[in-house]
């Protein structure tokens, strides 16, 4: 059989070449950076990641890494704040760290690594009909306007086990600690909003008081780093090639205060590595996913509409937290899928 390509190494990628390896294939994994390297994420990972790392072999090695345990949700509505203990504790660990660990983890196992410039292109042009899976991250294009960036710096300081989400104006920040006590500060905010603070968002961070008191014992350890436009999307894949399998963010784009974007592409890369090791249809493999996927998808929509109208504020205090967390979680595969 030919080699698996699987164009990407992020945790999709990764994941779908250790999934693949482990199943003897051959892997040559295209890669266009160089790893360790910090990337703008809240890196908040959901508690159903544990299974799915102990699945592919690194669970052992991921917990060396100390990741914080995060326990507890803190949900900042204006100035009202509803508080919950989390079904079961989620993880942070910066993706300096954690894609490292499945890059390597893919390496040791013998993947091939193939950094020609050119060569996604080219093998997405044309692949002869072996095996690909596609893990190269977001892809949908924004238009000008409005659009939407995300924003990340590691603070110093004490650091505890909640997750702080907080929503003000057009904007959202996210507090949590990753390892060795560092804190991590994510959000996304409209490109005018960030464009007026020169894309440095301290100050505007600072405007709103829940957050400048939750920042105010902190201090700040790296530069500010941006990434976008980000546009929210599913699975643009709804007919795909019969031996392609998108994975991970290529697959769709979830609004990341849900969480769960690493999850998604540790779960939809294992699947993705074993369908294309089986050669399993991809048409199935892509719904398979899409229903495992819907219910973040549809509760990121909602929640956003909600968030336009002002109803998220009176929602959420109705509504348990445990419920809002849940709501939020994309089920898990059967474990000897396919
Ligand atoms: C602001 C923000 C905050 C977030 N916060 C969280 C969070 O707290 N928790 C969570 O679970 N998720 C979060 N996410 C989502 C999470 O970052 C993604 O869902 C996750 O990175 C998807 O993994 P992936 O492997 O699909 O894509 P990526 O991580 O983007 O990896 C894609 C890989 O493909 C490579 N690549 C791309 N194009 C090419 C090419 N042409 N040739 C070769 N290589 C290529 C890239 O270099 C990269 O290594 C957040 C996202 C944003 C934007």
């Amino acid at each position: 059989m030919d080699a698996i390509r699987i164009l990407g190494a992020g945790p999709a990628g990764s994941a779908a070449a250790i999934a693949a390896l482990s199943e003897s294939a051959a892997v040559r994994l295209f890669e266009k950076s160089t790893f360790p390297h910090h990337k703008v994420c809240g890196e908040f990972l959901s508690p159903g990641a544990s299974r799915i790392l102990e699945a592919l072999g690194v669970w052992q090695d991921f917990l060396g890494l100390g990741p914080a345990r995060i326990c507890r949700f803190v949900l900042h509505l204006g100035p009202r704040a509803k508080r919950w203990t989390l079904p079961e504790c989620a993880f942070g660990l910066s993706r300096y760290q954690f894609d490292r660990l499945l890059f390597d983890r893919a390496v040791r196992l013998g993947a091939e690594v193939d950094r020609e410039p050119g060569a996604v292109q080219r093998l997405l042009r044309g692949h002869g009909g072996a095996p690909v899976v596609i893990a190269t991250g977001r892809n949908a294009v924004a238009q000008r306007g409005n659009r939407l960036f995300g924003f990340k710096a590691h603070f110093e300081g004490p650091a505890n086990d909640a997750v702080e989400l907080f929503f003000f104006e057009d904007c959202y920040v996210g507090v949590s600690a990753v390892e060795n006590g560092i804190t991590n500060v994510c959000g996304i905010a409209p490109e005018s909003t960030l464009r007026r603070f020169n894309f440095q968002p301290d100050e505007l961070l600072d405007r709103w008081r829940p957050l400048r008191e939750r920042l105010g014992p902190l201090t700040r350890s790296m530069r500010w780093l941006t990434t976008g436009p980000l546009v929210f999307s599913r699975s643009g894949y709804d007919r795909p090639q019969s031996t392609v399998y998108p994975a991970g963010d290529a697959l769709g784009f979830v609004d990341p205060f849900t969480g769960t974007g690493m999850f998604n592409a540790l779960l939809t890369g294992r699947m993705a590595g074993l369908a294309a090791t089986r050669q399993a249809p991809s048409q199935a493999y892509v719904r398979q996913c899409a229903r495992l996927l819907e219910a973040p998808f549809r509760m990121a929509a909602l929640f956003r509409t909600a968030l336009r109208w002002g109803w998220v504020g009176p929602l959420a205090h109705c509504i348990p937290g445990s419920w809002l967390f849940r709501l939020t979680r994309a089920a898990e595969a059967d474990p000897l899928w396919p």
